[in-house]
């Protein structure tokens, strides 16, 4: 891709405080876009609205819960307000708090998982595809994982809000297509965050279990998974809507 791919377009990042929203975020900017770095934390936003401006790019950070209605409508509203026009989201922000198998888990972290990662992912195209409708199209990228594609053990619930982000990008793809919103998912495999490096120092055998599990031999990192959000945001893809992207490996292809 070249250096100049999003030259003045719009783009909103959420889950940008961290891991793969900061580094789209980062090369959004690097390709000319103005970005909204969005997350509910407003340090690590901040960081990256900064780490942008130092690269010479232009960001600004607004706060939201993407659980929240009232705030992921002021989100998409004060994007529009800023750069007077959404041309494409990334709507990223998820967590993964479960490790137990389906039997042993509990109504709260179902309430918690399923809040962020389908109600979160829901509620941002909501505002987002009713913003690209008013100005004749976009893009939206929603972070789905392998676990959207095949299931995860000791990960049930977080499997089924995966697969529910994959459900929703297809349908909502088909359904805004001719309206020219292309739509698709990118499903990473294990990604080198700060929060795998620390379970990985915790647990120092995990490394070689999860290298093993990818047939490319080795965990990946958030920019593999920025560059295919970035390639699908752009007219690169334009007739690719409603897919599943895996950018994992190899790890579904066995
Ligand atoms: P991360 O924890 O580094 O980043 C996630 C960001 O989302 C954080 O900055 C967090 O503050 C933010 N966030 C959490 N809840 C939020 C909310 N309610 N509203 C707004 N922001 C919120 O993790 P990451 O690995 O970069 O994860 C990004 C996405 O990738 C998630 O959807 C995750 O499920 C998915 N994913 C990650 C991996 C992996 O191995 N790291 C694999 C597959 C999928």
């Amino acid at each position: 891709m070249t250096g100049n791919t999003f030259a003045g377009k719009s783009v909103l990042v959420t889950g940008a405080a961290s891991g793969i929203g900061r580094a789209a975020a980062l090369s959004f900017a690097a390709q000319g876009a103005r970005v909204a770095v969005s997350d509910v934390d407003t340090t690590g936003g901040e960081q990256t609205v900064a780490m942008i401006a130092e690269a010479g790019g232009e960001a600004v950070f607004i706060q939201a819960d993407v659980s929240q209605s009232a705030q992921v409508q002021a989100l998409v509203e004060a994007v529009v307000a800023r750069f007077g026009r959404l041309d494409c989201a990334f709507n990223n922000a998820g967590i993964e708090i479960e490790h137990k198998p389906l039997a042993e888990s509990d109504e709260q972290t179902f309430d918690r998982i399923m809040n962020v990662n389908v109600k979160g992912v829901w509620l941002c195209m909501k505002h987002e595809i009713a913003q690209m409708l008013k100005q004749g199209g976009g893009t939206i990228v929603n972070t789905a994982s392998v676990a959207g594609l095949v299931g995860a053990p000791t990960q049930p619930i977080y499997a089924g809000s995966k697969h529910a982000v994959v459900g929703m990008t297809k349908t909502a793809a088909a359904e805004y297509g001719r309206a020219g919103i292309r739509i698709n998912a990118v499903c990473p495999g294990v990604i080198r965050t700060p929060m795998m490096d620390q379970a990985i120092q915790r647990e120092p055998r995990r490394q070689k279990m999860i290298e093993k599990i990818h047939p490319i031999g080795r965990l990946g990192e958030a920019q593999e998974i920025a560059n295919a959000a970035l390639w699908l945001c752009s007219d690169s893809a334009s007739f690719v809507t409603g897919h599943q992207l895996a950018v994992d490996g190899g790890l579904t292809a066995i």
